[in-house]
């Protein structure tokens, strides 16, 4: 009996050895292909049973997946009943930034013109006036208070008024001290010089009772001043906090940038000029871009009369090319 059931059970041992070993090979070839199609199944049917959708075909998108050819992820199409996989690329990967086709032969005929660095903005510009010699706090303030002055004024005018500004006294303490009257004298003939007055009383009066006397350091809160806006804001964390983190565009910027075709649709206001050129010109030339403008818009490319006909730029620049040809026609 004993031998009977032993033979029996190494009967079986045995059968079901052979049945192990005759599936092995199916076990590897199939079973993880067969589980992978359960386990995004069973993924799909969460997500789709989620937003309340049918049982026909679904479309997710997988967590990118690096396929062997290119470094773009991929959108899987993932059927329910386990057909499919399918990459599509995606849509969102190859995203071409529009630029100005000659943008960077301009730059480099505009960098080319300026080499002397002799425009008014070189010598005069507004992080050439803050006393070096004060504190951080006063260096800072007096940045401000130059490009306040400088609003629709010549780099000529704002420097006398900050000379003079810092021969009287040029802190908050001192400003807030010092009567409307007075200042208006001190700083005229800048334009809007009444209208400057109030704002730096006011300016000054909201740092002395928020910011220690010092200045804030983000555009927001550059912004909430008193006469203050995005373009002053940009140059103030430039030249005040050493940070850049926009292009000040002036009335100089927002021109040629025009001019040179740097506007994917021209635009009317500097605030619009600043947003689409943030958006394809390199951050690497942020900080030096206002700068160069505002010279060349000094000595070339003028507001009235642009010196066109001298310029390196004639020939690829839309504007320019517009200005000769005329000549040429007229003469
Ligand atoms: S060609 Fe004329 S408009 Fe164009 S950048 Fe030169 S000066 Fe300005």
């Amino acid at each position: 009996m004993n031998t009977r059931l032993t033979r029996s059970l190494a009967s079986k041992l045995a059968q079901k050895v052979g049945q192990v070993s005759r599936e092995e090979p199916r076990m590897i070839s199939a079973k993880p292909k067969k589980r992978q199609h359960i386990k995004i199944q069973s993924k799909v049917a969460d997500t789709h049973s989620a937003i309340g959708g049918g049982d026909q075909q679904t479309t997710k998108t997988a967590a990118p997946i690096k396929s062997e050819d290119s470094d773009h992820s991929h959108t899987y199409t993932v059927s329910k009943r386990g057909v499919g996989d399918v990459p599509v690329p995606s849509t969102k990967s190859k995203k071409i930034k529009w630029e100005p086709t000659s943008w960077k032969q301009q730059l480099q005929n505009i960098k080319e013109m300026r080499l002397k660095k002799d425009a008014p903005v070189d010598v005069m510009g507004c992080d050439k006036l803050s006393d070096e010699n004060a504190t951080p706090e006063v260096y800072r303030y007096q940045v401000l208070l130059s490009l306040m002055l400088s609003s629709q004024t010549k780099d000529q005018v704002t420097s006398a008024a900050m000379k003079k500004l810092r021969s009287h006294g040029c802190t908050v303490d001192h400003i807030l001290k010092t009567s409307d009257k007075k200042l208006g004298e001190l700083i005229y003939p800048v334009s809007f010089y009444k209208r400057k007055v109030e704002f730096i009383k006011r300016t000054s009066k909201i740092l002395k009772d928020t910011y220690s006397n010092d200045i804030p350091n983000s555009i927001q809160d550059l912004c909430a001043l008193p006469g203050v806006g995005p373009k002053m804001a940009h140059l103030v964390m430039k030249c005040a906090w050493d940070t850049v983190c926009g292009i000040g565009v002036d009335t100089h910027v927002h021109r040629i940038t025009n001019r040179l075709g740097w506007m994917r649709k021209p635009t009317k206001l500097p605030e619009q000029t600043r947003v689409a050129l943030e958006d394809w010109l390199p951050r690497d030339y942020w900080r030096d871009i206002n700068g160069l403008l505002v010279g060349f818009g000094q000595q070339t490319c003028l507001p009235v009369n642009p010196r066109c006909a001298t310029c390196l730029n004639r020939a690829i620049c839309p504007y320019g090319r517009q200005a000769t040809r005329g000549k040429k026609d007229c003469g």
